[in-house]
């Protein structure tokens, strides 16, 4: 049986890749500090022998017994207002943590893919992003600390990968949406229809004339996957390229939950990047991997998880 360690494995994507691997037949070692996931995305698996749990901060030394093939290092906080509120965990989990990651990837003579992101791109100059696009990032405004942590984590993979000839995958993530998603971590999509629920006002922030492209989790985790197997080692855009402005989703939410709340809007954050949708050229070439799922879907399934939360879990505010 292959053994796999998925870090941030109690987040969104990674309890998701945990079940994709389960599914697979691999033994699967999930590694968290809870600091912005939740044990319940992964509670349906502590009953299995295929699966064990680790409760560990990664940007402190990771020790895992046993052998291992592959890692897929998905540990960071990923909404904007996490990354705010613990900036230099942030920083520490994409620097630090990938460190360590890669250094056990060398101890085991495993793969390691890492969760890069879009915002590598910045606020982008060049639309749609394909790979080759350097970005436009503020290195010292507040989002920096996502995107250089993000940054020096593909260079540092780049340089195990170059230096020790490491077997290494970068993903770069746009996007992504599906059941899991925390209510309140402050995303666009669990923000509208957090809203929509408890009855309030959707905040567009800015003019909302902003683009966001979705990705359904379901394509996200395909893609991955089908990356993780391939023998490709520079960054790859995994993203779904349909493109929608964030008012113009705002409405589609209003009419998806058929709430009687209007739009109000609010400051734009810091930038904030103005439009955003991947090429994925490279993907469907390499991998043979496009998104199937239509936004509409994906967003009734997603509107299905968030109806089905408690009062407590709908009206309880983190932030
Ligand atoms: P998430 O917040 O739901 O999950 C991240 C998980 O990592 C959480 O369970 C958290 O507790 C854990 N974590 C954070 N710091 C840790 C540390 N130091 N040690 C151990 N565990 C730690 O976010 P997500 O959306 O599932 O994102 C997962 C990964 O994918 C992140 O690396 C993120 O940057 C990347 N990504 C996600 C998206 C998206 O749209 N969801 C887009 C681009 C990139
Ligand atoms: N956004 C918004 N209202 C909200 C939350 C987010 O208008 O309540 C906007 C945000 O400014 C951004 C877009 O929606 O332009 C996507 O934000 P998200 O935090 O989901 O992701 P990211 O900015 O990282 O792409």
């Amino acid at each position: 049986m292959k053994r796999i360690l998925i870090t941030g494995a109690a987040g969104f994507l990674g309890s998701h890749l945990c079940d994709r691997f389960i599914q697979e037949g691999f033994h699967v070692i999930g590694m968290d500090n809870l600091i912005t996931g939740d044990l319940k995305n992964i509670e349906h698996l502590f009953k299995l022998e295929q699966f064990e749990f680790y409760n560990h901060d990664v940007s402190k030394f990771v020790h895992v017994s046993g052998n291992l093939d592959y890692i897929l290092h998905f540990a960071s906080p990923a909404s904007p207002i996490d990354y705010l509120k613990i900036p230099i965990q942030t920083l520490k989990v994409g620097s630090l943590g990938t460190h360590n990651l890669l250094g056990l990837a060398k101890a085991k003579q495993a793969r390691i893919l890492i969760a890069s992101t879009s915002e590598v791109y910045g606020d982008p100059l060049v639309h749609p992003q394909s790979e080759d696009y350097y970005g436009n990032v503020n290195t010292i405004g507040p989002r920096g600390v996502y995107d250089e942590a993000k940054r020096f984590q593909e260079s540092i993979t780049m340089a195990y990968h170059r230096f020790h000839g490491l077997d290494t995958r970068i993903v770069r993530i746009f996007n992504t949406y599906g059941p899991r998603m925390r209510l309140n971590d402050g995303r666009v999509i669990p923000a509208f229809m957090g809203q929509a629920l408890r009855g309030e006002d959707l905040t567009v922030f800015g003019d909302g004339s902003q683009t966001r492209s979705f990705c359904y989790v379901d394509d996200q985790i395909e893609g991955i996957y089908r990356l993780l197997l391939s023998d490709y080692a520079l960054p790859v855009n995994i993203g779904n390229p349909h493109e929608i402005s964030i008012k113009d989703f705002a409405e589609e939410i209003i009419k998806l939950t058929g709430t009687d709340q209007k739009i109000i809007y609010k400051d734009l954050p810091k930038d904030d990047p103005m439009q955003r949708q991947p090429d994925i050229s490279l993907a469907k070439t390499l991998l043979g991997w496009e998104p199937k799922v239509q936004r509409a879907e994906g967003m009734q399934k997603t509107f299905a998880y968030f109806k089905g939360l408690t009062e407590d879990e709908l009206f309880r505010s983190e932030h």
